[in-house]
């Protein structure tokens, strides 16, 4: 009993203020994160952010520039909490579809042990889906800490290309979503700007699709230059383009990939 007392002692002062762990929590320290969460979130989630830490490294063919921390919460209430704080809206109430998000200093899931109660459209069973989730939020961290705006604050019109990359360099852009896209083009129900690819039931397909059709038309060091674009604008003038010129190749590149 004096231990357990000890130890929740212990773990309240590693976390003063504003935490809403457990005091069954640990942290656990890796060269390029600290993982914060119960024993067996982090025994489910730690290695496979080690293999996206290197899998992230890799694609990009630069360390991340900094360390940062990963919070698992045990429930949906309390990562809301940490999203009102963190997007200054006191009333935010998520999606039920919303289970992680990641920064250049952090990155926030819900424990995979309750998404068949607290959340849609994800299974904890399915650990490739799992792995390519980790991977797209490690992409956020990894994209924020080459970002002027560490935390995309005033980036919306560019979630073509945030949410974008970070669908391409998980592997998130499968047949499915491809074949989505396909039907999209063929019936000539693309949108018209990129500032709409990320929004409606293709947006993973169509914004995706722009990273990937970038990344092997301009090459892998365009992909690292456009990091540090903050507006579609920016990112036009590193391609020495613009957008309805982007938008035309874009098109023309899937159509002849069917
Ligand atoms: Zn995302």
């Amino acid at each position: 009993m004096r231990f357990f007392a000890l130890f929740t002692l212990g773990f309240f002062l590693l976390f003063p203020s504003g935490s809403f762990f457990a005091q069954t929590e640990i942290s656990i320290v890796h060269p390029k994160f600290t993982l914060h969460g119960a024993p067996e979130d982090s025994a489910l989630l730690y290695p496979r952010l080690t293999a996206g830490v290197d899998a992230v490294e890799q694609f990009f063919g630069q360390p991340f520039s900094r360390k940062f921390d990963v919070y698992v919460f045990p429930h949906r209430a309390s990562l809301d909490k940490q999203w009102q704080q963190d997007w200054g809206d006191p009333t935010f109430q998520s999606a039920c579809w919303m289970v992680a998000s990641g920064v250049a200093h952090r990155l926030d899931i819900l424990s995979p042990r309750v998404w068949a109660t607290e959340a849609c459209e994800h299974k904890a069973a399915d650990t490739l889906a799992l792995r390519r989730l980790l991977q797209h939020e490690l992409v956020h961290v990894y994209h924020g800490q080459h970002n002027p705006k560490p935390d995309f604050n005033g980036m919306d019109e560019m979630g073509w290309w945030i949410e974008g990359l970070a669908v391409y360099a998980s592997e998130q852009l499968d047949s499915a979503r491809l074949a989505g896209l396909r039907e999209l083009i063929d019936k000539n129900a693309v949108p018209q700007t990129l500032q709409k690819f990320w929004s409606g039931k293709h947006k993973y397909g169509l914004s995706g699709s722009v990273a990937a059709w970038l990344d092997q038309t301009y090459g892998r060091s365009v992909v690292v230059q456009l990091l540090s674009c903050t507006g579609t604008d920016q990112a036009m003038s590193v391609l020495k383009t613009d957008e309805a010129t982007v938008l035309d190749r874009w098109q023309k590149f899937w159509s002849a990939h069917h």
